[in-house]
């Protein structure tokens, strides 16, 4: 490990630059998408050779060791200034990656999608799941399908995403009970859905390659 890298693995980085924010694809060792991390994270992966980095150059993707990354950064810099964030260390600037492979075996394992509000709604793509309309995040209320009141509970079966107005008419009855129909059926998702709000970004374009196709299809053609 040089001097740089060591530093980096120790988190001699500290909060030089926003850059440190910036998201992180992770993927493993046979190229399929786990999770979003921040940069922070992924240099000391990198600074620890745990990972590599992958870079998308004339359209196909390159993979370099952390220290060959760092030492193009220089030039990354005089030509590419505005496609990366960039975090500095005390001699030099180094690129954030877009993308990170994990080497080895088992060292992060896929992420659990949690179940929370923010989760929910990115499942949902902030549709009313009644009335099938758009709305901003604070127009929206959390919906238990089979109510509380008659014993539903909190799992990604019974949770959706509801406008007010369909909450307040749908009371604490059932969907059938109501007289209402779900415009989808609401299952666990299989990644973090916040990875493909994230993909709306032109920043993040790199990472569709690494998001299967099913996923990508299902989840963008709502947004
Ligand atoms: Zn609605």
């Amino acid at each position: 490990m040089s001097a740089l890298t060591s530093g980096v693995a120790n988190g001699a980085l500290g909060n030089h630059g926003v850059g440190l924010d910036a998201k992180v694809l992770v993927l493993n060792r046979f190229y399929s998408a786990i999770r979003v991390i921040d940069a922070r994270r992924a240099f000391v992966l990198l600074a620890k050779e745990i990972a590599e980095v992958i870079a998308v150059e004339d359209g196909s993707y390159v993979s370099y060791p952390f220290s060959t990354w760092t030492e193009l950064s220089e030039f990354r810099r005089e030509f590419e200034l505005n496609q990366h964030d960039w975090v500095r260390t005390s001699r030099i600037s180094i690129a954030v990656p877009k993308i990170v492979r994990v080497l080895g075996y088992d060292r992060l394992p896929r992420e659990q999608v949690k179940l929370n509000r923010r989760n929910i709604y990115a499942r949902d793509a902030n549709l009313c799941q009644y009335c099938g309309r758009t709305f901003p995040t604070k127009e929206l209320t959390l919906d238990h399908v089979k109510p509380r009141v008659q014993g539903g509970g909190n799992s990604w079966t019974n949770l959706v995403c509801a406008c007010v107005k369909c909450n307040a008419r749908k009371g604490g009855r059932t969907p059938e009970q109501a007289g209402m129909r779900l415009i989808r059926v609401p299952a666990k998702p299989k990644r973090n859905p916040a990875i493909s709000i994230r993909l709306g970004s032109p920043k993040y374009e790199s990472w569709k390659a690494f998001l299967d196709e099913a996923y990508w299809t299902v989840e963008l053609s709502e947004d």
